[in-house]
C-alpha cells in the first residue's frame, strides 16, 4: 500500500528517534522498541509515574470497545486508525470472535508496524483485514485507498477507532477536522470510539511540569481536556457511560479500578444518528 506521511515524506525506520508505537510497545512489556523508545518511556514515566498504568487501561478499553461494538451494537466493520504493534486482544481477534465475517482495516504510519503486519492480517477466512500504511493527517488519501474500498462498505455503518492515537496531533482544534472528515464519509448507525491523553486529572504543579516538558521538546503526546475531547463527539449520541477514564468505560465485573489520575486518559464511543 502506498506509504506517506501527511506532509508527503515517506516514513522510515530509526532506531535513534522514539517512536510512539515502540514507547508503547515497551509500557505495555512488549519486546518491540529500540533503546531511544525506553528511555523516551523511561523518562516520561519518571516524571508521571502513571504512564504504564494509562497504557494498559487504554489497551484494555479498546478490547472492551471493539466487544461492545461487534456482539452487542452489531456492527461488522472496523476502520481502526493507529493500530499499534500487533500484542494481545488486536481489534480484528476480538471482533471476529463475535462473529468470524467482521472486517477490518488497519492503519498506521510507523513503518515498523508495517513490518508487523502478516500479523494483523490472520483473518478469519469468512472475514477480511486489510492494512494501510497511510498517517491520519491525509484522511481523505485513507478513504479513498482501493484497500479500504475493498475490504470495507462506506455505505454500510463502520465503527471509526481512534484509540491513543489523536494526542499525536499536536494543538488547539487541530484533532477536529480530522476527524468530522472521517465522519463524514460513514453512514448513519457508524460510531466512533476513541481514547486521548488528559492532564485533567493532574495537579497544577504536575500539569504546569507537564507544560515544560513539552515545551522542551522532551514529550511529544498533547493532552486535551473533557471539553474538546467531548467536542469530538458533537452530532453523535454517546453511548453509556458517556465521556470516563478507560478503566471505567464498561469495565468487566470485578476488574480493579486504577486511580483516574494515574491513568490519565479520557474514552468515549459516540454514535451516528
Ligand atoms: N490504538 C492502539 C495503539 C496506540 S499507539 C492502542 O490503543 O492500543 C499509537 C499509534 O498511532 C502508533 O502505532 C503510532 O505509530 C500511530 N500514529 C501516530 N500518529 C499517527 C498518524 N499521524 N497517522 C497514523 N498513525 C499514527
Amino acid at each position: 500500500m502506498a506509504s506517506i506521511n501527511g506532509d508527503g515524506s515517506r516514513p522510515t525506520i530509526d532506531a535513534t528517534v522514539p517512536h510512539p508505537a515502540r514507547r508503547y510497545n515497551y509500557w505495555l512489556g512488549g519486546k518491540d522498541n529500540f533503546a531511544a523508545d525506553r528511555a523516551s518511556g523511561d523518562e516520561i514515566e519518571k516524571k508521571f509515574p502513571g504512564m504504564r498504568t494509562g497504557v494498559q487501561a487504554n489497551r484494555a478499553v479498546l478490547g472492551r470497545m471493539v466487544h461492545h461494538l461487534a456482539a452487542e451494537a452489531g456492527v461488522r466493520q472496523f476502520l481502526d486508525i493507529g493500530t499499534g504493534l500487533p500484542t494481545a486482544g488486536n481489534t480484528h481477534e476480538v471482533a471476529q470472535r463475535a462473529d468470524p465475517a467482521c472486517r477490518v482495516v488497519y492503519v498506521d504510519n510507523d513503518p515498523m508496524v508495517m513490518t508487523h503486519a502478516q500479523a494483523l492480517l490472520s483473518s478469519t477466512p469468512a472475514g477480511r483485514t486489510t492494512y494501510l500504511e497511510a498517517d491520519l493527517r491525509a484522511p481523505s488519501k485513507i478513504l479513498s485507498d482501493p484497500g479500504l474500498r475493498d475490504t470495507i462498505d462506506l455505505d454500510r455503518p463502520v465503527a471509526l477507532m481512534l484509540v491513543a492515537i489523536l494526542h499525536f496531533i499536536p494543538g488547539r482544534g487541530a484533532a477536529q477536522p480530522l476527524v468530522d472528515e472521517l465522519l463524514e464519509a460513514l453512514p448513519a448507525g457508524s460510531f466512533l470510539a476513541a481514547t486521548h491523553f488528559t492532564t485533567d486529572f493532574m495537579t497544577d504543579a504536575e500539569r504546569e511540569r507537564y507544560r515544560s516538558m513539552q515545551a522542551a521538546g522532551r514529550i511529544d503526546v498533547w493532552p486535551r481536556d473533557h471539553a474538546e475531547f467531548g467536542a469530538l463527539f458533537a452530532g453523535l449520541d454517546l453511548i453509556d457511560p458517556g465521556i470516563v477514564p478507560p478503566s471505567e468505560w464498561r469495565p468487566d465485573a470485578g476488574a480493579e479500578k486504577p486511580d483516574p489520575r494515574l491513568v490519565g486518559m479520557l474514552a468515549a464511543v459516540g454514535r451516528k444518528p
